[in-house]
């Protein structure tokens, strides 16, 4: 589902239950320099006027529903309800993700390293979006986003983060995560930590049976996503998802 729009069940064998998914690329925008292509973040220090292009050009390309409601992500566990008709003014909430059962409501994860993830029951009638990094893996914001499901079956997607190829971290990280197979260990470097793979663990104790990973790594396609540990000041790509009124 990278840069198209997708039928989100599609993607798990399940029949269309009107959800919409899409996750943008770098690719084809205004954004220039550090941020070059279609950076869709307004706090990274680019010029606002070309995030409102690439904003513009994001809404034309998809024919969105509706304006995304962009959260101020903070690394923690806080979910947003969004309610019917909920107007872009009321976004910009801290939050790390959104739940909702509204139609055209486009609920959206602005990411670049941090893995989006995309979740919707398997009736299409409740759908959530999550930032997920390590510190929100740890502040339970995946559990967070689940409960919000009350026990509903659910389908996931883990979308492209940093991989275990290229997450370098420290020592310190093996007391954070302690639990095995979590760390690519490379001779004479830093051991690696497997984010995708210990979003996927949570997923799996929250009782999410459906979950597919895109298995792309923002790190070894920097010239398509963007990577903040490989080029500190960049932009920020967008998961959205969306249901479609019925
Ligand atoms: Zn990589």
């Amino acid at each position: 589902m990278i840069s198209v729009v997708t039928d989100f069940h599609s993607v798990f064998g399940l029949p269309d239950q009107g959800v919409r998914a899409v996750c943008t690329t770098r690719q084809a925008g205004s954004s220039q320099g550090a941020y070059q292509g279609l950076n869709l973040a307004t706090h990274v220090g680019d010029d606002p006027r070309l995030v409102m292009q690439n904003r513009e050009r994001l809404a034309d390309q998809f024919d969105l529903p509706g304006e995304p409601l962009w959260l101020n992500q903070v690394h923690g566990a806080q979910i947003l309800e969004v309610e019917e008709n909920a107007v872009p003014e009321n976004a910009d909430t801290e939050a790390d993700g959104a739940i909702t059962a509204a139609s055209n409501a486009v609920l959206a994860i602005l990411t670049a390293d941090c893995l989006p993830i995309l979740l919707a029951s398997c009736d299409g009638s409740r759908i959530a979006v999550v930032h997920a990094g390590w510190r929100g893996l740890l502040a339970g914001v995946i559990e967070a986003a689940v409960a919000g499901f009350q026990g509903a079956p659910l389908c996931a997607w883990i979308g492209p983060g940093i991989g275990p190829c290229h997450f370098e971290v420290g020592p310190e990280f093996k007391t954070l995560f302690p639990e095995p197979g979590l760390f690519v260990a490379k001779p004479g470097q830093r051991d690696c930590f497997d984010l995708p793979q210990a979003a996927r663990r949570c997923l799996h104790r929250a009782a999410v049976k459906r979950v597919i990973q895109s298995e792309r790594c923002t790190v070894c396609e920097v010239d398509t996503f963007y990577s903040y540990r490989k080029e500190g000041v960049t932009g920020r790509v967008a998961s959205l998802l969306w249901r479609l009124r019925g």
